[in-house]
């Protein structure tokens, strides 16, 4: 019995001119996260059929699991798509399975068909409790639905079904920029955007000696846990301290965070432009900090044009934590190393900044000349396997 897994595409395939675009990035995506089997992918434009060795059959359903634009898959068996055919595979096949009730449905792409998939799923009903004791079939509430998909060729018979992740294909969007820092929020952050298809590289402000070598590596193990949903992403790293200091040195303490976090937009906007980025994301949540107060989003956001995405803005803390868990960001999200704006944050951060008043107090930072340095001296480290390098 010859089996693929078959796989449903995500949401996209609505839209018929971008359903090519779809399909491509989509086999590329998984043709490199299969590298590492012997697999062969066939598709069309509304299914794809994978065939793999049997053995690999766990590990490859698991990988499928982290790729982005797939709604659904299913180990399914392949026949010709001939009457005779279909029903030997299903006396065949559902002799393997477990289940007490059942039903049918029938997909039939293939119009010429003769019979509509109404008439068949009773077909095959009968087929399938005349070859298998203690059975009975439930419409309503069934333990098992048997599928049963002709296609011109080839038919499809599953009784499984794999959710998948959604969204769209890694990369088929343009490219963001991730503030990553080391915190719950910024790689649920990172996790959405490329759900829906952004190219995620990540931007970390560290202010060494304010902030260790350690908490540099708490993001980097960050990287390495997004990277599992997209094919690479790079990392760059921002060195901060100088800015930072001279903030700190000039500034009123409670407008400190205000500027400082319009320091990092400035830089973002500077960064994105350097590596051809359209948007920033990161992890700001409305009214979670001072700095996340509708003002303080207007007086922060006032720096750049860029378009900024905020996906976990509007979720609770606790939804943002379902997310961080499932991803296998919590873990280490949670370890207690310190971060640039927790080390310079004072004990009053102005919760609704004026812009008039942020200008003010801005204007007492000689800036300009340091951005442009810290600009240039960002790090990049682009598309290594490994970081261990770096440190
Ligand atoms: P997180 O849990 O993601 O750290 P947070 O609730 O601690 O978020 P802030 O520290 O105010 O909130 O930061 C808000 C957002 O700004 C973060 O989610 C992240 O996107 C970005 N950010 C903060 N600090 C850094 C940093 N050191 N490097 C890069 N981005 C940062
Ligand atoms: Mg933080």
């Amino acid at each position: 019995m010859e089996k693929v897994i078959l796989i449903k595409y995500g949401e996209l395939t609505t839209k018929k001119g971008n359903r090519n675009y779809f399909v491509k990035t989509l086999t590329k995506n998984i043709e490199n996260k299969l590298k590492d089997f012997n697999v062969l992918i066939e598709k069309d434009l509304s299914r794809m059929y994978i065939h793999y060795n049997v053995e690999d059959e766990e590990a490859i359903i698991n990988k499928i699991y982290e790729i982005f634009g797939i709604h659904s898959y299913h180990i399914a068996y392949v026949t010709n798509s001939n009457m005779d055919s279909i029903k030997n595979e299903l006396i065949k096949t559902v002799k393997l399975q477990n289940f007490k009730t059942f039903k049918v449905e029938t997909k039939r792409s293939d119009k010429s068909f003769p019979k509509t998939s109404m008439e068949l799923s009773k077909i095959f009903g009968g087929i399938v409790l005349k070859n298998k004791d203690n059975i009975k079939v439930d419409v309503n509430n069934p333990e098992v639905i048997i599928h049963v998909e002709i296609r011109e060729k080839n038919t499809y018979i599953y009784y499984n079904e794999f959710n998948g992740l959604g969204g769209y294909p890694s990369g088929i969007q343009g490219k963001g920029l991730l503030m990553l820092s080391g915190g719950i929020d910024s790689p649920v952050a990172g996790f959405l955007a490329m759900k829906r298809g952004i190219k995620v590289d990540a931007v970390y402000f560290e202010a060494i000696p304010h902030t260790s070598l350690e908490a540099r590596e708490k993001v980097i193990t960050l990287v390495n846990k997004l990277k599992v949903y997209t094919n690479d992403m790079n990392l760059y790293i921002v060195p901060f301290t100088k800015i930072q200091e001279e903030i700190y040195k000039s500034v009123s303490p409670n407008y400190v965070i205000t500027i400082m976090r319009r320091m990092m937009y400035r830089i973002m906007s500077a960064l994105c432009e350097k590596y051809n980025a359209k948007v920033i994301i990161n992890g700001e949540s409305i009214g979670q900090v001072a700095s996340q107060t509708l003002n303080s989003m207007y007086v922060i956001n006032n720096v750049t044009n860029l378009p900024v995405i905020r996906p976990v803005a509007c979720l609770d803390k606790l939804e943002i934590i379902e997310i961080a868990k499932k991803i296998d960001t919590y873990n280490t999200s949670i370890l207690p190393y310190e971060d640039c704006c927790t080390v310079f944050v004072p004990k009053h951060p102005i919760i609704n900044p004026s812009l008039d008043e942020t200008l003010k107090e801005e204007e007492k930072v000689n800036y300009e000349e340091i951005l442009k340095e810290t600009i240039d001296n960002t790090f990049i480290y682009k598309n290594e396997k490994n970081y261990e390098n770096i440190l």
